[in-house]
């Protein structure tokens, strides 16, 4: 079986995330979307959340699964045998961070690619944290996140 990791903080996932999720499912029978838990990067939800929220949203696709790590992307894989990882590409200023990210992987294992995908463009400034920030503020993000993600964004905040 094609499989592949998308790996990120999905802190929440967004319209963004699964337009890559979908597009990534073109190319692959399988696909772990991987949420990386970082304890020194400080978050809005627990990982216990952002899981429950992921796995809501991809329950509609019985080729996807979803799991955290708090180690390497690369040991992770290895573990599970999979040797790509897809990530998305908004703007160019994603790509020097991406380029170095993804050849830091390859350093650590030479057989390991990254493909990167495309957003739509209706998605190309859509990122988690602009969408916490809408939302802080009592805005509408109903168009940028799924249904599930929009309530608890808003008892989060209280609107
Ligand atoms: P980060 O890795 O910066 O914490 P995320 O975890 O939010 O970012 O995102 C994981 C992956 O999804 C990254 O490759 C990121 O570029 C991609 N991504 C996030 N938002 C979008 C979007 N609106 N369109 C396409 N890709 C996106």
């Amino acid at each position: 079986m094609n499989r592949a990791i998308y790996p990120g903080s999905f802190d929440p996932i967004t319209l963004g995330h699964l337009n890559i999720i979908e597009r990534a499912l073109d190319m692959y029978d399988g696909l772990i979307v991987l949420l990386a838990v970082n304890p020194g990067k400080s978050s809005l939800f627990t990982v216990e959340e952002n899981l429950a929220m992921v796995r809501e949203v991809i329950s509609r696709w019985p080729q996807v699964e979803v799991d955290t790590t708090t180690g390497l992307l690369v040991d992770y894989a290895r573990k599970h045998g999979i040797r790509q990882a897809v990530r998305g590409l908004r703007a160019v200023t994603d790509f020097e961070a991406e380029f170095s990210m993804a050849l830091t992987n390859r350093s650590l294992w030479e057989d390991f690619d990254t493909v990167y995908l495309m957003t739509s463009a209706e998605y190309m400034f859509l990122r988690s944290s602009t969408v916490k920030q809408i939302a802080e503020h009592g805005g509408d993000v109903s168009r940028f996140v799924p249904p599930v993600v929009e309530a608890r964004l808003r008892a989060r905040f209280n609107h």
